[in-house]
């Protein structure tokens, strides 16, 4: 019998197992991917971590942000779209190059390292064991003493349990669980009516030698109407001495999910050739391209996911009723109080202090 058990590695739930540890509780982590992070993914090279989900904090608005990277002893430095000419792509595919990029205020800040290095700290502070990678939480019940919950790992099922449980993952994903008893079906639909913040996103990340495109005068920053990429921004590493050159372009795709999955095979030429057209042809020939398509992961997204809302959520606090609501707690990003959707919301959810 646990103190706590926190269902979800992401950030959220690394969060609010560190605070349980560092109150002499008994935490278990119960983590259905092979690894922690939830949509904290980086792509390694021997320059260092690209993010494949979020790259961008705010530390200027979000408070618990700013005091954990400030803990963790991270740098940040700025998004600069603004060193070179912006382009643009129409519905036909025609470009225009625009003088300048735009400058963003209060500007996007990313991470030296990588957001896997802000997950890295948070489950740095939990001891060896209490992250249980690869079990997939699929039951909950309601016993005397609080709650068992039943997950696979392996294909086999077993029970655990404990006084308490944080449910740190998507809404959506919390109705996708069998609960004893059950929930009211009103409960079920406010659950999966939250929609997970960019769970219907996919992210390509084009790696190069150097940046080709600042050659050609191009910030690589570009929007585009056509697709398949509909945002791209320069995501090259900050220098470092003793690494191998190396620069990169991220982009979210314009395409949706359907679109993509039928195109799958083809994306990673059809990229490199919209990077060529936008920024010339030196852009056209990355070395690689990498997708991370989060519409398809099951541990993030369902298929409602799929037609996610283009414009930012209106998240709120979510509770659970009788007779969960003194045992169980929700904890994702999505239902911070506030800016629910994203990592700050998720430090939020996850009952960090700053
Ligand atoms: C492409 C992309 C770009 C983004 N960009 C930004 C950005 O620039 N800035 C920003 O602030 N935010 C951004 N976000 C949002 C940000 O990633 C999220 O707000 C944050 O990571 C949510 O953390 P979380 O812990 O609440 O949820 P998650 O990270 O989703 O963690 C939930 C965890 O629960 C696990 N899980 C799910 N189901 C089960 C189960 N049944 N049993 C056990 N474990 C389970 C999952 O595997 C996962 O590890 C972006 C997201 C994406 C996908």
């Amino acid at each position: 019998m646990h103190d706590l058990i926190v269902v979800g590695a992401g950030l959220a739930g690394l969060a609010a197992a560190r605070n349980a540890v560092f109150s002499g509780q008994d935490v278990l982590v119960l983590e259905a991917r092979a690894r922690s992070g939830g949509r904290i993914l980086g792509h390694r090279t021997a320059r260092g971590v690209y993010d494949l989900g979020p790259g961008w904090v705010w530390p200027s608005m979000q408070p618990l942000i700013a005091a954990a990277v400030r803990q963790a002893g991270l740098a940040l430095y700025p998004q600069r779209d603004d060193r070179g000419a912006f382009a643009y792509q129409d519905a036909t595919g025609q470009v225009r190059r625009l003088a300048h990029g735009f400058a963003q205020e209060p500007p996007s800040m990313r991470i030296m390292g990588g957001m896997t290095a802000l997950a890295d700290w948070f489950a740095a502070a939990l001891p060896a064991g209490v992250v249980k990678l690869e079990h997939r939480v699929i039951a909950v019940s309601r016993t005397a003493k609080g709650v068992a919950v039943t997950c696979e790992q392996s294909g086999r099922e077993m029970t655990l349990e404990a006084s308490r449980l944080i449910l740190a993952m998507p809404p959506r994903l919390v109705a996708a669980m069998e609960f004893t008893p059950a929930l009211p079906a009103h409960h079920v639909n406010q659950l999966l009516a939250v929609p997970t913040w960019m769970a219907g996103h996919a992210k390509a990340l084009a790696l190069y030698d150097s940046p080709v495109w600042q050659a050609a005068g191009f910030a690589g920053a570009a929007a585009s109407q056509a697709g398949p990429l509909g945002e791209i921004h320069d995501a090259s590493l900050p220098g470092s001495p003793d690494a191998p050159d190396e620069a990169a372009l991220f982009g979210f795709f314009a395409w949706p999910a359907g679109l993509r999955a039928a195109q799958k095979a083809a994306l990673p030429g059809l990229i490199a050739a919209q990077l060529g057209q936008l920024f010339g042809p030196e852009s056209g020939r990355p070395r690689e391209v990498i997708i991370q398509d989060w519409a398809g992961e099951t541990a993030t997204a369902i298929l409602a996911d799929r037609q996610g809302p283009a414009q930012h959520q209106h998240y709120r606090v979510l509770t659970l009723p009788a007779p969960w609501q003194d045992v169980v707690r929700l904890a994702g990003s999505e239902v911070a109080a506030e800016f629910g959707g994203y990592l700050e919301g998720a430090l939020s959810a996850g009952g960090f202090v700053s």
